[in-house]
C-alpha cells in the first residue's frame, strides 16, 4: 500500500505528473479538481455547488470536498494505494484526511511537492488554456488561484514536513524530466 499526496501551485503540472506516476505504480490518481469538473459537465448537484467557487478561483467549501474524498477513499481500489492530486488544500482538510485514513486503515507514505517559479506556472496555464479551455485558466482567475494556494495550501507543506514526509521536486523541465524526478523522489522516500 502506497499513499501519496501531490502538492504544488496551480499550473505546476501536478495533474500530468499524477497521471504518469499513478500509471507507473498501478494505483488510482484521485484529482478533486477533475471530479468537480466531471460533476459540472454532468450537471449534478455537486457540480452545481462547486461551479461558482471554481469559476472564481476559490476553494470549494471543506464540507463538500471532504465528503466527496471520503466517499472516493471508501472504494476498494484504494486498498493497494492512492495518489491524491489537489487534496488536501488547507490545514483543516489535512486534519480531516488524517482522520479519514486512520478510520480506513490507510496511510500517507510520501508527499511530493512540485516546485516552480511563478513565470513557469503562468506559462503552463496559458498553454493549457489554449488546449483545454478550462473556465478557470484566465489570468484573473489564475491570480486568485495562486493567492489561495499561497494563503491556504502552502502552509500544509510544513504540517507534512514535521512528519518527515515531504520530498520537493524541481518542476522546471520537460514532462519526462519532471516525471523521472518524481519517481526518484518516491523511491527515495521508500528507502
Ligand atoms: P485543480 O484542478 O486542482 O486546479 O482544481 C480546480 C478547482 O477545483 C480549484 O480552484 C478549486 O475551486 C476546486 N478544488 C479542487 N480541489 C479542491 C480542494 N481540495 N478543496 C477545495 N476546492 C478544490
Amino acid at each position: 500500500m502506497t499513499g501519496i499526496i501531490f502538492l504544488g501551485a496551480p499550473g505546476v503540472g501536478k495533474g500530468t505528473q499524477a497521471a504518469i506516476l499513478a500509471e507507473e505504480l498501478g494505483i488510482p490518481a484521485i484529482s478533486t479538481g477533475a471530479i468537480f469538473r466531471s460533476n459540472i459537465e454532468q450537471g449534478t448537484e455537486l457540480g452545481k455547488l462547486a461551479e461558482g467557487y471554481m469559476s472564481r478561483g476559490e476553494l470549494v467549501p471543506d464540507s463538500v470536498t471532504n465528503s466527496m474524498v471520503d466517499a472516493r477513499l471508501s472504494s476498494d481500489d484504494v486498498q493497494e494505494g492512492f495518489l491524491l492530486d489537489g487534496y488536501p488544500r488547507n490545514l483543516d482538510q489535512a486534519h480531516k484526511l488524517r482522520d479519514m485514513l486512520a478510520e480506513k486503515g490507510l496511510t500517507v507514505d510520501v508527499v511530493i511537492e512540485i516546485d516552480a517559479p511563478e513565470d513557469v506556472l503562468v506559462a503552463h496555464m496559458l498553454k493549457r488554456a489554449g488546449e483545454e479551455s478550462r473556465a478557470d485558466d484566465t489570468p484573473e482567475v489564475f491570480a486568485r488561484r495562486l493567492e489561495e494556494y499561497r494563503l491556504r495550501t502552502a502552509p500544509i507543506a510544513s504540517y507534512y514536513s514535521d512528519q518527515d514526509l515531504v520530498v520537493t521536486v524541481d518542476g522546471v523541465g520537460t514532462i519526462e524530466e519532471v516525471a523521472q524526478r518524481v519517481l526518484d523522489g518516491v523511491k527515495q522516500a521508500r528507502v
